[in-house]
């Protein structure tokens, strides 16, 4: 089968499109056609080899994904050949990740994708997916009526938070960098949308809550916003950092003087019931309350390294997914 393949870790140009053999199930595992590799940032650092967990050479990257069920090995129960699918993760997911023509898993990373779902938005759920659910419902404790900021809401896990985040009653304040990245936003349910970019963008934001501030900030780049995010948020407000890429001086005094919580999280650390509890949300999120990722662009597998530049540029919208 087709695979992108990694030799040695570096720039996006080291991903290559090689054939490799496939494997057929075993007992217990779950063989997937892919017909759509989701592009999470995280590939892009795990390939350049600056990630603390690291695979082996040579190596797939990829996560997540979305196809059919090709066939299932001896004790499989919950699915058969035909099902349409999306996964997160692969049984060896550290040789041979999602960037490939087949994926081979276990049943617990396998989650029926409804119809409407097509397999490029699959292939969008479950890094985003999972990740907004936990930081605004396990991390965050969102509660109805609260106002929330999703800070980068343009992106993948940014538009996973503010469909989930409107569904739940929460009024949504979103950031993006772009006009389009706004709207994106805007369309998906935010209340309010914002310029990340522009010099008054807090006071613009702490105007719209009448002054009281923010319940609950979805960060995506701490080390840029934390401070601003400690200064608008409201009196035991908190703030679940998803994203951040550096270093940052902080005054403790911020977190003190507020009664607030700064948390974070980072999905490796999820518990199984965790996932479990997060996926049944998103496949009933997906059924009846409009939950749908918004693909802005799909490429062609053997363009791996071009999504990867892309995945890492400014002006986000909504997931980048390869086609084998
Ligand atoms: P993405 O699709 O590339 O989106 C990136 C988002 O960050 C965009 O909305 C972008 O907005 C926004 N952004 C850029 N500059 C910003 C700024 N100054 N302030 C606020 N937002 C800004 O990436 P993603 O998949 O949504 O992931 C978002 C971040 O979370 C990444 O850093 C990723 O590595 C991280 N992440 C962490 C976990 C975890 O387990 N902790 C899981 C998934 C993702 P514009 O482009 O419009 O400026």
């Amino acid at each position: 089968m087709k695979a992108i393949r990694v030799h040695q870790f570096g720039d996006p140009s080291v991903m290559k499109l090689e054939d490799i053999s496939g494997s057929a199930p075993g007992q217990g595992q779950v063989l997937v056609s892919v017909k759509a590799a989701g592009v999470n940032p995280v590939d892009t650092y795990i390939r350049s080899g600056v990630y603390a967990v690291l695979p082996s050479l040579p190596y797939t990257p990829g996560i997540d994904g979305a196809g059919v069920v090709d066939a299932v090995g001896a004790g499989v129960r919950d699915f058969v050949k035909g099902d349409r699918v999306y996964f997160g993760g692969t049984v060896d997911g550290r040789a041979v990740g999602a960037y490939a023509e087949a994926a081979l898993c276990l049943p617990e990373q396998v989650h029926r994708l409804p119809d409407p779902i097509s397999f490029a938005q699959g292939a969008g759920l479950n890094v985003p997916y999972v990740t907004a659910w936990r930081a605004l419902f396990d991390k965050g404790r969102a509660q109805p009526g609260e106002t929330v900021l999703i800070h980068g809401a343009s992106g993948a896990v940014g538009i996973a938070a503010v469909q989930m985040a409107r569904a739940a009653g929460l009024r949504v304040f979103g950031t993006a960098g772009t006009d389009r990245g706004r709207a994106l936003a805007a369309g998906q349910g935010a209340h309010e949308v914002f310029d990340h970019a522009a010099a008054d963008y807090q006071k613009q934001i702490t105007a719209k809550t009448d002054g009281k501030g923010i319940d609950l900030v979805i960060e995506m780049l701490a080390n840029v916003n934390l401070v601003r995010d400690l200064e608008m948020i409201a009196v035991r407000g908190r703030v679940v950092i998803v994203g951040n890429r550096g270093s940052i001086e902080l005054n403790p005094r911020a977190i003190m003087s507020k009664d607030a919580v700064v948390t974070g999280l980072t999905n490796w650390n999820a518990t199984p019931k965790e996932f479990a509890t997060a996926h049944a949300a998103i496949i009933a999120g997906m059924e009846r309350s409009g939950f749908k990722p918004e693909v802005g662009k799909e490429l062609p597998l053997a363009e791996a390294s071009r999504a990867h530049v892309e995945v890492m540029k400014a002006g986000a919208y909504g997931k980048i997914v390869l086609i084998p």
